[in-house]
């Protein structure tokens, strides 16, 4: 109750909302990223349309476990000449989780709710144009775990 990142923050909660994957109907305990592909770069198909992900703890579980090896790195500056996945482009010299360079294609991926204290309140990531099917397949896999 004390942490609501509510600045700075370009995602909206908004109750009452349900779990991406598995459905179930949300509380305060959820996990929520927002996805910002820049220009060259797509969604993964694990990602809805609008690039938000709000996950309970069961099906976040997984995901918070790889969050937290990635690298995060200062938010993206935003300018009405650029969308914010080209904003992510432009702070993200490195890709947050294979740590390579990372050029045209990235996703940029904001963290602003989260499970737990692994992860900061609020955090911004970007993954090079090989780690984002990686992610994605990730996801799929989480995702297919739900169902059964
Ligand atoms: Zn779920
Ligand atoms: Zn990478």
């Amino acid at each position: 109750m004390s942490s609501e990142p509510s600045q700075g923050s370009t995602g909206d909660v908004s109750a009452p909302l349900s779990c991406t994957f598995c459905d179930c109907r949300l509380t305060e305990q959820l996990l929520a990223l927002q996805s910002y592909p820049g220009a060259e770069a797509t969604l993964p198909t694990a990602i809805p349309d609008h690039g938000g992900l709000t996950l309970c703890p069961d099906c976040a579980s997984e995901v918070v476990e790889l969050i937290t090896s990635w690298h995060r790195h200062g938010q993206p500056p935003v300018g009405d000449d650029r969308s914010i996945g080209e904003g992510y482009r432009a702070i993200a010299s490195t890709c947050s989780f294979c740590t390579n360079s990372c050029d045209d294609a990235v996703l940029g991926v904001e963290l602003y709710r989260r499970i737990g204290d692994e992860l900061p309140a609020y955090a911004n990531y970007t993954l090079c144009e090989n780690c984002q099917p990686v992610f994605g397949e990730f996801l799929e896999n989480v995702r297919g775990q739900t169902e059964n």
